[in-house]
């Protein structure tokens, strides 16, 4: 989304810092804002409950500097992003700068500044359990991800029943696919969600073996990533069935960033493989 409405040095008066006398007397901070929000129809309508209002932008931003006392300006940064990206819903990402225009290191500058950007990201997790009470361990799951202040479940496919995969002998599996929308950065979301695993009494004992619950990350907007921990997309989902096929009936026309294809045509072309044998 190209749109901003910008905000520029909004002057409010805080405690923080990392030295006790920063904390006590308080200094000047300035914080800009870029919204990236779509303006256009507000800008067609001249009507302000379709856009983000920059005058209780500044309010929040107020509240938030003031009310909290943090030592870092990276920190009072997080907050503010996060707080404007919940309350505002039609922002999708937001850019901000937190000025210390007095920071007290005994050498003259003009001021010294954190900007970060944060927003919403698209993610779609599959889900799959094939020991114990399979529909239980899914739900449960889905129920603990919506409950995340910072995510919130868009989508949710109908769940399949799957033979085992990769050559282990197991119970057949139960799996399905959700479309989410988050604040959490890849490698936070897959700390959370391998949080959710540990909860559900997973043990990686054998590779593609039994599991009461398995989390993966298949898409994160269209980053590609390759990581130690974190392949994004899933290096296997072009191949599975138990993956595209519920995808495909939540996100059909999604574009696999590296192989330039749909959700569709690569279930159709897995479909194809599968008739040949
Ligand atoms: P699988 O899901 O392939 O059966 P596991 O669930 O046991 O295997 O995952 C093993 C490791 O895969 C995890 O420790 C994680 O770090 C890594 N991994 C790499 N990319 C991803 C991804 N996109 N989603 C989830 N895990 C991933
Ligand atoms: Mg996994």
């Amino acid at each position: 989304m190209a749109d901003q409405i910008r905000i520029k040095d909004l002057e409010v008066y805080g405690n923080h810092g990392v030295y006790k006398e920063e904390q006590v007397l308080g200094q000047k901070f300035l914080i800009s804002a870029v919204l990236y929000t779509d303006t256009k129809r507000a800008g067609v309508s001249d009507q302000l409950k379709y856009s983000v209002d920059y005058g209780q932008v500044c309010k929040k931003i107020k509240e938030m500097m003031e009310k909290h006392t943090f030592q870092l300006i990276e920190r009072a940064a997080e907050v503010v992003a996060k707080n404007l990206l919940l309350e505002f819903s039609l922002l999708e990402k937001v850019e901000i700068e937190v000025k210390k225009p007095w920071a007290p290191i005994g050498l003259p500058l003009d001021y010294v500044s954190v900007k970060i950007q944060r927003g919403w990201h698209r993610a779609y997790i599959g889900v799959g359990s094939n020991m114990g009470d399979r529909m239980e361990y899914i739900n449960h799951a889905i129920d603990q991800i919506e409950e995340q202040e910072d995510t919130k479940v868009v989508h949710v496919s109908s769940l399949i029943e799957t033979k085992p995969y990769g050559g282990v002998e197991q119970d057949d599996f139960l799996n399905g696919c959700i479309a989410i929308d988050t604040l959490k950065e890849p490698e936070e979301l897959l700390d959370f969600l391998m949080d959710i695993e540990q909860q559900a009494g997973r043990k990686r004992t054998i590779h593609w073996g039994p599991r009461t619950l398995d989390l993966d990350i298949l898409m994160y907007d269209d980053l590609v990533m390759n990581e130690r921990k974190l392949t994004i997309p899933h290096k296997e989902m072009h191949k599975r069935m138990f993956v595209l096929e519920p995808l495909a009936e939540i996100a059909p026309y999604l574009m696999h960033p590296l192989l330039k294809e749909t959700v569709l045509q690569l279930k159709d072309k897995v479909v194809e493989e599968e008739n040949k044998k």
